[in-house]
């Protein structure tokens, strides 16, 4: 069998619950990213959904109708080539789950940001994600004007607009804009055809050690299964920079907490890659691009419910330093995004707990001591991140995390 090409490039779908990004994806890949009973239940996605696919142009066709996701076209049943394989990330957009849609960006290379036709714009998780693309820096952007159908041509229009008022003065400001009935399959191969336009893959240095953030990990044991029977955790993610090879040792880190001589202390997980999967398909060795499942020999119960996200894998001796005091450069907001209100920012307090999002991982730092734009922080959970690391600010505003700043790590 003809092992299919690995994805080379990480897409995620962001905006307000509600406005079909999930339904986008599952027309670009056929699959459906919600995976979770719970999430099938209450029609919104909760985790991070995940799914791979591969984009194709037929080489007889006109476009847009010569792009598609099947090897055979769609329009004369020509072969066609293959562009390139793709993996999807799409973010919750439900306002309480922002730090799952931070963590998801910090692994995306470029992002189309959903908007329903049928609804003002900007709505309050539309403006914040498109924030949080800003500050992670993730500029390649793609606009989706959805549920043209359920609107009339005016309306449309007047929405298109909004949107490109919305976006004036922003890091989408050139971002192409498609209208788009994901319901009736409208447009679907030009999102595919400016996707190839505007999102490249990204080029990573395979030389330098292994380095794959976690996004989500798994048991992915049935309940029930006999002891001889159990594989270890899994943990998927994306590599950042070099390869991995299934039998590499690997260092895990922050691991989790040990009590040596009477002191709690971290201490990092080290394990074996057991497998590698991407794009569907098992392999001896992965490059950067897309998303990437390893297999582990770490027992299941640390890798169950996404307990590993936020954690870096490289090879022992590789990994950013584990911290549980960080002194960060913090740059605020005028503004709190993603509230209904309009509220500012206020300075950041010596005592308050402020979230960090760095990289895939989520902590609550307390501050120690705050002056201008720099606060000293001690944190719950650690994290391993290198000075020079970008984070978002976020704080508890009316029982929420909400978006207040970038920062930097000292
Ligand atoms: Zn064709």
């Amino acid at each position: 069998m003809k092992v299919p090409a690995q994805p080379s490039v990480n897409i995620g779908t962001v905006g307000q619950v509600d406005h079909g990004k999930t339904a986008i994806v599952k027309l670009l890949t056929g699959e459906s990213t919600d995976r979770h009973s719970e999430e099938i239940k209450r029609g919104i996605s909760i985790r991070l959904g995940y799914a791979d696919t591969a984009f194709y142009k037929c080489p007889k066709c006109e476009r847009p109708q010569s792009y598609g996701i099947s090897e055979t076209c769609k329009q004369c049943g020509s072969k066609a080539e293959l562009l390139r394989a793709v993996s999807f990330v799409d973010s919750p957009g439900h306002e309480t789950l922002m730090a799952t849609m931070l963590s998801g960006a910090a692994i995306m290379d470029g992002a189309l940001l959903v908007i329903g036709a049928n609804e003002s714009v900007p709505q309050p998780q539309t403006k914040e994600h498109l924030m949080a693309l800003s500050i992670i820096g993730v500029d390649k952007i793609i606009i989706v004007q959805n549920k043209i159908d359920i609107v009339s041509e005016e309306q449309a229009k007047a929405n298109l607009r909004e949107i490109e008022a919305f976006v004036k003065g922003t890091i989408a400001e050139n971002a192409p804009i498609i209208p788009m009935s994901a319901h009736h399959e409208v447009n679907v191969d030009t999102l595919i055809e400016t996707i190839e336009r505007v999102i490249p893959s990204r080029q990573f240095d395979e030389k330098k050690p292994a380095k794959l953030y976690v996004a989500r990990s798994f048991d992915v044991n049935q309940p029930g299964s006999p002891p001889e029977k159990l594989v270890g955790g899994v943990v998927g993610g994306t590599l950042l920079q070099g390869r991995l090879k299934v039998g590499d040792e690997v260092e895990i880190g922050p691991g989790r907490q040990a009590t040596t001589a009477g002191k709690i202390e971290w201490v990092n997980l080290t394990t074996s890659v057991r497998s590698l999967h991407t794009g569907g398909h098992a392999r001896k060795e992965v490059r950067p691009g897309g998303l990437i499942a390893v297999g582990t020999n770490l027992d299941p119960v640390l890798t169950k419910s996404d307990s590993l996200v936020g954690r870096v894998v490289g090879p022992p001796g590789t990994l950013p330093s584990v911290l549980l005091k960080i002194s960060v450069e913090i740059h605020l907001l005028e503004r709190v995004v993603g509230t209904e209100e309009d509220l500012k920012v206020e300075p950041i307090k010596t005592g308050e707990p402020l979230m960090i999002s760095i990289g895939t991982a989520t902590t609550v730092g307390i501050v120690l001591s705050a002056r201008e734009n720099l606060a000293d922080m001690t944190l719950k959970i650690p994290v391993a991140a290198d000075p020079g690391q970008r984070l978002a600010v976020s704080r508890r505003i009316g029982g929420k995390w909400r978006l207040i700043g970038h920062g930097v790590m000292r």
